[in-house]
């Protein structure tokens, strides 16, 4: 496992599928998805070159964030229950799951700035996948009025786990759209200009259509 021919190579992927849609390669950001690895792999990631470390698991981002500290920008990209909010507020920079208003009142009152954040969407309308569901989505963004510590950044999918490149694209593409739709309300606390969406095996589908921030584990670090 050579982390940093690994990078090279999703550079190289992640540079011709912006150049397949006329995009600029420095639009997207690549989120390491650290939950499956040590931390001397994720040191090695950030050796490598990459800033921002994504983790799923409120311990475990605890964990790495002990030993490794203000070196990486952290991302919580798992599900978060409301009341551990408390134990990773003061160390993310963002959350990519927020589904509930009751996360939105934990990082309300827990916070001491605002915190970037992007909302979740269960697009494909899975039964085992989080997030709200599409026609939820502005109701539940105008909610958030009011709840200063959060910043709407973004909005967040993750794909079915399927090889059906048409129906990876449409899901997507729904998430941009509704993204665009959420932008074009200008609400203050809700600039959502970002979307969160690709993992190893569907990024240059989603940078195609539009991601920002793509969440790569697997094909950058590995699985163990
Ligand atoms: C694990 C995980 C990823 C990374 O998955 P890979 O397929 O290993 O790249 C991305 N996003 C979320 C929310 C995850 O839980």
């Amino acid at each position: 496992m050579d982390v940093k021919l690994n990078l090279e190579h999703i550079r190289a992927e992640i540079k011709q599928a912006c150049a397949n849609v006329n995009r600029d390669p420095n639009e997207i950001t690549i989120i390491g998805v650290t939950k499956y690895v040590t931390i001397e792999r994720t040191k090695e990631l950030i050796d490598a070159g990459i800033e921002n470390i994504g983790e799923n698991r409120v311990e475990e981002m605890t964990k790495k964030y002990s030993q490794i500290d203000d070196e990486a920008k952290w991302h919580f990209i798992g599900t978060l229950q409301s009341r551990k909010v408390k134990d990773v507020i003061h160390k993310i920079d963002t959350i990519h799951s927020l589904d509930r208003l009751s996360i939105a009142k934990q990082i309300q009152s827990r916070a001491t700035k605002q915190i970037d954040c992007f909302v979740q969407v269960n697009v494909s309308g899975e039964g085992s996948k989080h997030g709200l569901a599409p026609d939820e989505v502005i109701p539940f963004i105008e909610d958030l009025e009011g709840y200063e510590h959060v910043r709407v950044i973004g909005l967040m999918t993750m794909a079915p786990e399927i090889k059906d490149e048409q129906l990876l694209r449409r899901t997507f593409q729904k998430l941009a759209t509704l993204r665009d739709t959420v932008k074009s309300k200008q609400l203050s606390y809700a600039p959502c200009e970002s979307l969160s969406m690709g993992m190893s095996n569907d990024y240059t589908i989603a940078i195609e259509e539009g991601a920002t921030h793509i969440r790569i584990g697997s094909k950058l670090v590995g699985t163990e």
